[in-house]
């Protein structure tokens, strides 16, 4: 299981959605834009005043690239995370800050005067701005702390409720919708021989794997210290089979790469079990984790579902 050998497989990228690093980013510069535009509202504030000429980032034509804050959205335009409208919204809200306060600016130096409406013109926009900016930060914030900090996958908190919506949602559309739980098969000995931050390392690289490996719209959450829950919605138990099947052969045939001497390679077992009517939720949990429990009785890295159990025929398994 672990190798001591040269360079191996780079681990696969991500395909699915924010990670933890690319929203604590987004966050960081969130935080920016609300000092950075207090202390340009003093240099605005500064030369209206005391009547001097106003700073090139209040008058420029350009003072929303000038702006830090309007350098990095029009970087990241394209970003997946930018390109929502919440941040068009944003960019629209800074455009027409910056303009309004470069003309006013102009005004106040060439006329000696600011009408008191156009003043509070400004005054409304700068404040539209840092709503708008205060309530991204706050839906950030609630994005973050749904993630586990070590693997960026959703917590199992998080899990609960997105399975009772899973479970409603599956009852009143009468679509199916499998839960995967998958274990790692002998992961103590991953602490015990690399110790135990190789072992953090070992499970954020196959919380990447499981995500990119996976449909888009499919979700990863951590259930526990070396467990990982799947939910597939439009999926049934026997659809399920093969999909997982498929990703256990991969994972198995996968080496995650530590360092330039060691290579870790691992196998997974998971058990799986359909949403039902009838059935809680806690109920259909305790279902996969029995599949699960026999796919590691059978021998580890396998898939078995529930079904293969409840039928009381001999259990049939998809293994290497
Ligand atoms: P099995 O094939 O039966 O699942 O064997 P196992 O060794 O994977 O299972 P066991 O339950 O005996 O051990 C699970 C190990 O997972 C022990 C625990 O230290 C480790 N573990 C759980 N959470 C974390 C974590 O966050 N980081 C690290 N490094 N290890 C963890
Ligand atoms: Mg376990
Ligand atoms: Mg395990």
């Amino acid at each position: 299981m672990v190798q001591e050998s040269g360079k191996a497989a780079a681990p696969a990228a991500i395909a699915a959605g924010p990670s933890r690093e690319e929203v604590m980013a987004v966050l960081a510069e969130l935080e920016d834009a609300v000092a950075d535009h207090i202390a340009w509202a003093q240099r605005w504030h500064r030369s209206a005043v005391c009547k001097l000429a106003p700073p090139r980032d209040v008058v420029s034509e350009n003072a929303h690239y000038l702006c830090r804050f309007g350098a990095w959205l029009d970087l990241h335009q394209e970003d997946p995370i930018i390109g929502q409208n919440a941040f068009r919204t944003l960019d629209e809200l800074h455009r027409t800050m910056h303009d309004n306060a470069r003309w006013l600016a102009q005004r106040a130096w060439q006329d000696d005067r600011v009408p008191a409406e156009e003043y509070d013109a400004l005054i409304d926009k700068i404040n539209a701005f840092n709503s708008q900016v205060r309530r991204l930060e706050k839906a950030f914030r609630a994005a973050l702390s749904d993630l586990d900090p070590l693997t960026g996958v959703r917590n199992r908190q998080t899990m609960m409720a997105e399975l009772e919506r899973e479970h409603e949602r599956a009852v009143r559309t009468r679509q199916p919708c499998a839960l995967v739980i998958a274990d790692i098969d002998h992961f103590k000995q991953v602490n015990d021989r690399l110790g135990h931050r190789a072992g953090d390392r070992v499970l954020a690289e196959i919380a990447i794997f499981f995500q990119s490996h996976l449909r888009p719209y499919d979700s990863v959450f951590r259930y526990g210290g070396e467990e990982f829950l799947f939910c597939l919605p439009g999926t049934d138990s026997f659809q399920a089979r093969p999909v997982i099947d498929r990703l256990r052969q991969n994972l198995s045939e996968t080496t995650i790469n530590l360092d330039d001497t060691r290579n870790v390679r691992l196998s997974c077992s998971f058990g799986v079990a359909a949403i039902e009517r009838e059935t809680s939720l806690a109920t259909i949990l305790e279902h996969a984790d029995k599949a699960l429990y026999a796919a590691k009785a059978g021998g580890r890295n396998r898939v078995m579902l529930w079904e293969d159990l409840a039928v009381g025929q001999a259990p049939r398994s998809a293994s290497s």
